[in-house]
């Protein structure tokens, strides 16, 4: 089996159902219980693999993990209760106190706040760069780096970086290269191809099926050599390339609490089942109302890669061979028409989140960018005239034809 869909159906559950369930059932319990006291022990002492409690596993949360492996071809998976649990975990993994992240200036905003709020007090430094400036991530590294995080289209700035060329600068210096790809998730990007160690992705949005629940997912492409990260270096040398989704399992995302539920777990499996079907909807209605908008004259400027007047055209191709997701950001003539427009739209939902079935558009300065200064926003290219427009699977003269109305 090759193709993306027919992996993620297919995948084989790791244990015989009792009753032959075609769809792995929703465990909807917290307990397993063992045949003898030897074997509880065996499980505890990790001797045998098996569910004991379901904040640390649970069938239904290990078949979804189970289908993100057989579709990504990455050596170890870990479902978690949103993106943001999938990045606070992976970093408080990977660093500790002192120890130094080189990210990207153009950010989530919650990543952002993270970043430079929550996890600044527990002594993390952070250096925001911008990360298609390669000599100026080169010139960022010290021996205290533990990662390097970007994602993989920023928005709403629409910027891509040069995984490719990142990924060598991390190699270099024996760093991993952690990607958010998030609005380019599995199909629409091979994380592993093109060189990021590891992904974390909120499958709240394309991967959920179209706004269903909340979660996240750490990916390991069992690139990187975790023997060279101080804080998992021993626990490498008994499990080897399993030792960060180990160390998480076994201890971050267990203390922390951080699991996804049985429930969200299923919903996310069945999102898995359509992502291909509907991001080959969307990402073709995205281009087609990019080179729409770009056509309009009460609009500025139209950013997504997928057009040929992108900057980024050119590195978009190459990592994205189907389309650039499903989101684009365009410019009104000022603030204030572009809550004209928002407003008198009829079909297209004025709404936070991205890549849900339906469109959805935001005014992200004055959203989802509120708590950060004027100032900060402008650094971020954050504009006062920005929309984003998060493009759905509903015809497209329907989306076509809302927009015009509401420009006219
Ligand atoms: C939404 C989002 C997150 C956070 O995911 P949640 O599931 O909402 O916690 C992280 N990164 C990017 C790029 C996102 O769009």
């Amino acid at each position: 089996m090759e193709g993306f869909t027919s992996k993620s159906i297919h995948t084989k559950f790791l244990k015989k159902d009792a009753h032959g369930s075609l769809h792995m059932p929703v465990y909807d319990c917290v307990s397993f219980e063992f045949e003898s006291s030897e074997a509880i022990v065996d499980a505890f002492e990790g001797k045998k693999a098996a569910h004991a409690y379901t904040r640390i596993t649970n069938p239904t949360m290990e078949h979804f993990e189970q289908k993100i492996r057989a579709v990504t071809g990455a050596q170890a998976v870990l479902a978690l209760s949103s993106g943001m649990a999938a990045i606070s975990n992976l970093i408080m993994t990977l660093c500790g106190s002192g120890d130094h992240i080189i990210c990207s200036t153009y950010l989530f905003g919650n990543t952002k706040s993270l970043l430079d709020v929550t996890l600044k007090k527990w002594g993390l430094e952070v250096s925001f760069v911008d990360l298609e400036d390669l000599d100026a991530v080169k010139a960022a590294v010290t021996d205290k780096t533990r990662m390097i995080f970007g994602e993989t289209i920023a928005n709403p700035q629409m910027r891509v970086i040069d995984i490719p060329n990142l990924s060598k600068i991390a190699k270099e210096n024996d760093i991993p290269l952690v990607i958010d790809s998030t609005v380019t998730p599995p199909y629409l990007f091979d994380g592993k191809v093109h060189g990021a160690d590891i992904e974390v992705i909120s499958s709240t949005k394309y991967i959920s099926g179209g706004a269903t629940s909340v979660g996240g997912l750490i990916i390991d492409h069992g690139t990187f050599a975790w023997k060279k990260n101080i804080h998992l270096a021993d626990l490498a040398k008994k499990v080897g390339p399993f030792a960060l989704i180990a160390n998480l399992r076994k201890e971050v995302y267990r203390n922390l609490g951080a699991c996804i539920s049985p429930h969200n777990a299923n919903l996310q499996s069945l999102g898995l089942d359509t992502l291909a079907l509907r991001a080959d909807k969307s990402c073709k209605n995205t281009l087609e109302l990019a080179k729409f908008l770009e056509g309009n004259d009460k609009i500025k400027k139209v950013n997504y890669p997928g057009l040929t007047s992108s900057p980024y055209h050119e590195i978009s191709d190459v990592l994205f061979p189907n389309l650039p997701g499903s989101i684009l950001t365009f410019d009104c003539e000022s603030k204030e028409a572009s809550f004209v427009l928002m407003n008198k739209l009829q079909m297209i939902r004025r709404s936070t989140n991205l890549n849900d079935n339906k469109t959805l558009i935001i005014h992200p300065s004055s959203t989802i960018f509120a708590e950060f200064s004027e100032e900060e926003k402008l650094e971020m290219e954050v504009t006062p005239t920005l929309l984003r427009l998060s493009v759905g699977i509903e015809d497209i003269e329907d989306i076509k034809n809302d927009l015009l109305q509401g420009l006219e």
